[in-house]
């Protein structure tokens, strides 16, 4: 680790930090050939010609993986490219048996895009998107798992020519939390625009960091190094926390930041250099001939316009205005597309969506965080969630009985309604035994008394609780409201 950085030594350094994201799509087939693009087939089942590279195999450009990258480029506010190039990145390695990538260099489909991320303070940042481009998958070099492993490598072809995109972020991002959000909010947009599973453990998205450092109010960026495929957003802003202080360091201790890749190691915490600038490939990008330029028509753009979701910044917006939720709740209930979708079609059947996200978000996935369980596991439903938010509404039960109903619910694995029917909590409406039931309070609690009746009214609330208390909950909260108000007021 780097010695410990004093808070003072720190503060007088800016970060600057630019990802870059590559993104599987979830096309039936491979990027340049018929192949099916699967992840877990047998090794070696998924290969052909093309996808090996073999003399005189012509790729043909998937339709599919297009338009998928149109749609993820809308989806981040990027301008697409009417005419856009493939290139040839050429480089030898053991898992790319054609001995370069086809991948897109100076004309990509898009650029220009961003997104807009939360920040510390509760604004919104936007963080500028350099370009989308489309490119091919290489394949995998396995060298564990056989037993002559310590000697052998071996090779998994079925991933060469998966297609991809890769979006290329400006460096804007200041803070490791910056990036998590960033990353946070693009896999959230990929998921809603259906181009990807972004499913990190299969490799499906996989990220590399660029950071640097510079002392405030410098002009020039620092010199930059890239932390290579880090495998979960945590990780990334753990090893971006790392580097950050380790430049430091170099730069406090007399030296100077090496232009160059590295790797986190997650269980030591730490960045190790894996090759300087020297030893850098140089791709020696050309067109690729086997390919002519890509057309974008403005038709099949607007048909991708078309096909574009409502997004989730969006989203949000709409159903805070629609259905009276604050934000974080809003944040909540949109983080998955399936789960938002399946909370409005049941807000719409209710007499209060607003109380329908109260009880799902705190009274149901409450419980479920408690236990460990996923909303699918969940034994209550949503027509449960609706009918307990309406009793609660039409103050039928009060809170207290919700809460005793689902705790019924959660421990007999039972949904709302067969709960509500079995058990039906009575209520006391009747307002003469609601009346003593005050009295007593009100008599036991001669301080509270002289507060409320000094003009501090708010005290009304501690006697609906006390009342609430002493009827075990069973109390018609309405009534109970207004009898206590009138007591006092007496
Ligand atoms: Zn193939």
């Amino acid at each position: 680790m780097p010695a410990v950085l004093s808070p003072e030594v720190l503060a007088k350094y800016e970060p600057v930090i630019g990802l870059e994201v590559h993104v599987q799509l979830l096309t039936e087939t491979k990027a340049f050939c018929g192949c099916a693009n699967h992840f877990g087939s047998d090794p070696n089942t998924n290969i052909c010609p093309v996808c090996l590279g073999l003399p005189g195999a012509l790729p043909v450009l998937n339709a599919k993986a297009v338009e998928f990258a149109t749609l993820a480029s809308l989806a981040i506010n990027c301008q697409v490219r009417e005419r856009s190039i493939f290139a040839r990145k050429n480089y030898f390695y053991p898992d790319l048996p054609k001995g370069y990538q086809i991948s897109q260099f100076d004309k990509p489909i898009a650029e220009h895009g961003y997104i807009d991320v939360p920040t510390s303070d509760g604004t919104m940042k936007r963080i500028g998107i350099t370009r989308l481009h489309m490119e091919e998958d290489a394949g995998k070099s396995l060298h564990e798992g056989f037993t002559d492993s310590n000697s052998r490598a071996y090779l998994d072809l079925n991933r060469c020519g998966t297609p991809l995109v890769e979006i290329v972020s400006e460096p804007d991002i200041r803070t490791p939390d910056e990036a998590w959000e960033y990353l946070t909010r693009l896999k959230e947009i990929l998921l809603y625009t259906g181009v990807s599973d972004c499913n990190m453990e299969e490799g499906s998205l996989r990220c590399d960091a660029n950071v640097s450092v510079r002392l405030k109010g410098a002009e020039r960026f620092g010199t930059k190094a890239e932390v290579k495929n880090v495998n979960s957003f945590r990780f990334v802003r753990a090893a971006l926390e790392y580097e950050i202080e380790r430049q430091i360091e170099v730069i406090e201790s007399g030296g100077r930041v090496l232009q160059e890749s590295r790797t986190w190691n997650a269980a030591e915490g730490r960045t190790y250099s894996m090759r300087s600038k020297e030893q850098a490939h140089d791709y020696r990008y050309f067109p690729e001939p086997d390919l002519p330029p890509l057309i974008v028509t403005p038709e099949f753009l607007a048909a991708a316009k078309a096909k574009l979701p409502e997004l989730p910044e969006a989203r949000r917006a709409r159903m805070i205005a629609e259905y009276d939720l604050n934000p974080k709740d809003a944040a909540t209930l949109t983080a998955d597309q399936a789960f938002a979708d399946r909370f409005e079609a049941a807000a719409k059947t209710a007499r209060n969506p607003r109380r329908v996200a109260n009880v799902l978000l705190s009274e149901v996935g409450g419980r479920l965080k408690a236990l460990g369980l996923d909303q699918e596991q969940s034994p209550v439903s949503m027509a449960g969630i609706v009918l307990a938010a309406d009793l609660l509404d039409e103050d039928k039960i009060s809170s207290k009985q919700l809460k005793q109903l689902f705790d019924i619910c959660f421990e007999a694995k039972e949904d709302f309604p067969a709960v509500y029917e079995r058990e039906k909590p009575e209520q006391i409406t009747d307002s003469s035994a609601l009346e003593a039931l005050i009295d007593e309070v009100i008599a036991a609690n001669p301080k509270q008394l002289e507060q409320y009746r000094g003009g501090k009214k708010t005290v009304a609330g501690f006697f609906v609780g006390q009342v609430m208390r002493a009827s075990k909950g069973q109390a018609n909260p309405a009534l109970l409201n207004e009898l206590v108000v009138k007591k006092l007021d007496a």
